[in-house]
């Protein structure tokens, strides 16, 4: 569900036509519905209502300031994986009580900030990190709560690039090396070991590996128990997928619920992660077609946004819709969008069926709230683009394009070069 319409034929977001919206900030922008974000927010943790939880939004999917905020004043936490998250994350005015922070490579500085900011979670990725945070810990004089994030070995079917769960995989600590750890993060003073974690991958489209995911963290919680070691928290992780294309991703409701009935017994603190099944759906890219052109053998519009802004397509091969902003009668034709990066990996749709854009028109790259704006770059010296939330009939620009100056902020020419 999300509030990307078409009415007398022309794109809105919610009360908001786009083509209004690009008229006053140019292109290529990201463009936010905040009725979306809430609805989504509100059945995912609706889904959960009645067994104890947290639902902590994963930062890096999309770390705008506005958008942690209006997730934060519905009661979101965070997900963060850097010091730079935490920043974000606090400025958003993100309760420290519901910060999770993952991640396989914390520094003492960013250990440190977080103790000091009073998270309530460190997710521990290795042997080497519990002594790390147990040191930081030590010399602030605190103790730092902690879960391990257990690897469980499971195959969540989905592009390699974003399966986490694996034991090949860089993540987490191996299922059967766990107890090991948990012995040795009981032992250390300044560690609190309050959880077990997992994340298992991403845009996943079953429930299943989720629930076999929960089974083996049951099992590691009835043998920590045996060992008197109590655990209050259990942090199952983001990775809930959404329809891009044909996929078909359970609701919310039966994810939550059949993680739910598994959890009955227990006595924990359920904490999730959800980023992409929040945002995904609730952004668009708008960005207009600069050229047309024949190779001979294909079809190629030309458009101002680029693989710089939207890595998705040129990094997973993945899949966003491409609508017009404004629709007209005209022919489909089989085509590429691509952007004016110097490289062949630069499109955000390749060799599909599409509506024949002609130079000037205004495209919208569907289901880019999540992981768009996060992940893009400066590459071919590129601004960044702006980002715009709409709220009823209102449009905010919640991050301005950026700046030449911005561009070159912070570079200097020494002096032997002058
Ligand atoms: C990326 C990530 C998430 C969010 O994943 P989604 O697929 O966007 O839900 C949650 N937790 C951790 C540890 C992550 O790395």
């Amino acid at each position: 569900m999300h509030h990307f319409h078409y009415q007398n034929g022309e794109l809105y977001c919610e009360g908001v036509p786009v083509k209004a919206i690009a008229a006053r900030v140019g292109t290529p922008f990201y463009l936010y519905s905040a009725a979306t974000l809430s609805h989504h927010y509100r059945v995912f943790d609706g889904a959960f209502a009645g067994f104890p939880h947290i639902v902590c939004f994963a930062v890096k999917a999309n770390g705008n300031l506005a958008i942690l905020r209006l997730l934060a004043r519905q009661g979101a936490g965070a997900d963060i994986v850097s010091g730079g998250e935490l920043h974000r994350a606090l400025q958003a005015g993100v309760d420290p009580g519901k910060i999770v922070y993952s991640g396989v490579g914390k520094r003492p500085q960013e250990i440190r900030d977080a103790l000091r900011a009073g998270i309530l979670l460190f997710n521990m990725e290795s042997s080497q990190e519990l002594e790390a945070i147990n040191r930081v810990a030590g010399r602030l004089g605190k103790k730092a709560p902690v879960a391990l994030r257990i690897n469980p070995d499971i195959d969540a079917q989905t592009h390699p690039y974003i399966s986490t769960g694996l034991k090949k995989n860089k993540f987490g600590i191996n299922i059967d090396q766990a107890l090991e750890d948990y012995r040795r993060a009981r032992e250390l003073p300044h560690l609190e070991v309050l959880g077990v974690a997992c994340h298992i991958g991403s845009q996943i489209t079953e429930v299943s590996p989720f629930v076999e995911a929960l089974e083996r963290l049951k099992e590691l919680i009835a043998r920590l128990q045996d060992l008197g070691i109590a655990i209050r928290y259990l942090d199952l992780g983001g990775g809930l997928g959404i329809r891009y294309d044909q996929e078909e991703p359970p609701h919310p409701h039966e994810y939550g619920g059949k993680i739910v009935e598994k959890l009955r017994d227990l006595k924990v603190t359920l904490i999730l992660e959800p980023g992409r099944v929040l945002v995904g759906n609730a952004g668009i890219l708008v960005t207009k077609v600069l050229y047309t052109k024949e190779s001979g053998v294909k079809h190629f519009i030309i458009v101002d946004a680029g693989m710089n802004d939207l890595a998705r397509p040129s990094l997973y091969g993945s899949y966003h819709g491409v609508w017009p902003v404004v629709k007209k009668a005209r022919p489909r034709v089989k085509a590429s969008l691509v952007g004016p990066i110097c490289e062949s990996g630069d499109f955000l749709a390749k060799d599909r069926q599409m509506p024949a854009f002609a130079p000037g028109e205004l495209v919208a790259v569907m289901s880019a709230g999540a992981y768009g704006f996060s992940m893009s770059s400066n590459y071919n010296a590129r601004p960044r683009v702006a980002e715009i939330l709409v709220q009823d009939q209102e449009f905010y620009v919640i991050r301005k394009r950026e700046t030449y100056r911005q561009l070159i902020w912070g570079e200097s020419i020494p002096e032997s070069l002058k």
